[in-house]
């Protein structure tokens, strides 16, 4: 005795893959019901983001914050010769004077460089100095 109607009802698909599901077995996401493996697939998705957010979030605060090739070039000059002017982080980095800028205020804004102003004229050093 089979009753086709009930069976028919119990039947349900994954709305992502189409898996037929059992239904003691189906999970919820974002309105959707889905199979296990997909469900583990879009939760993973958003965990992988998340590290990811605090990890570009800490650059910028304290550890190891992440610098451009230029960014890197101009903290080790300073490191070098600073303070040293505008002018002569250009032309020994081959950059023009805007990029400097640009730059600069990123690592400014990070607290690793700063600009002081000597004798009428525009200095920049590392942010502890
Ligand atoms: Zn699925």
């Amino acid at each position: 005795m089979i009753d086709d109607d009930d069976w028919e009802v119990d039947i349900m698909n994954c709305e992502k893959c189409e898996t037929a599901l059992d239904p003691a077995e189906t999970y919820e996401h974002g309105g959707r019901t889905l199979c296990e493996d997909c469900y583990i697939e879009l939760k993973a998705v958003v965990k992988t983001c998340d590290p990811w957010a605090v990890h570009t979030a800490k650059g910028f605060k304290g550890g190891q914050p992440i610098l451009t090739p230029v960014q890197e070039r101009i903290m080790d000059l300073l490191r070098r010769e600073g303070p040293i002017t505008a002018e002569e982080a250009c032309g020994k980095l081959k950059i023009t004077e805007s990029e400097f800028h640009n730059h600069f205020a990123s690592l400014r804004h990070m607290e690793l460089a700063r600009g002081f102003n000597k004798d009428g004229e525009s200095r920049y050093t590392l942010f502890g100095e």
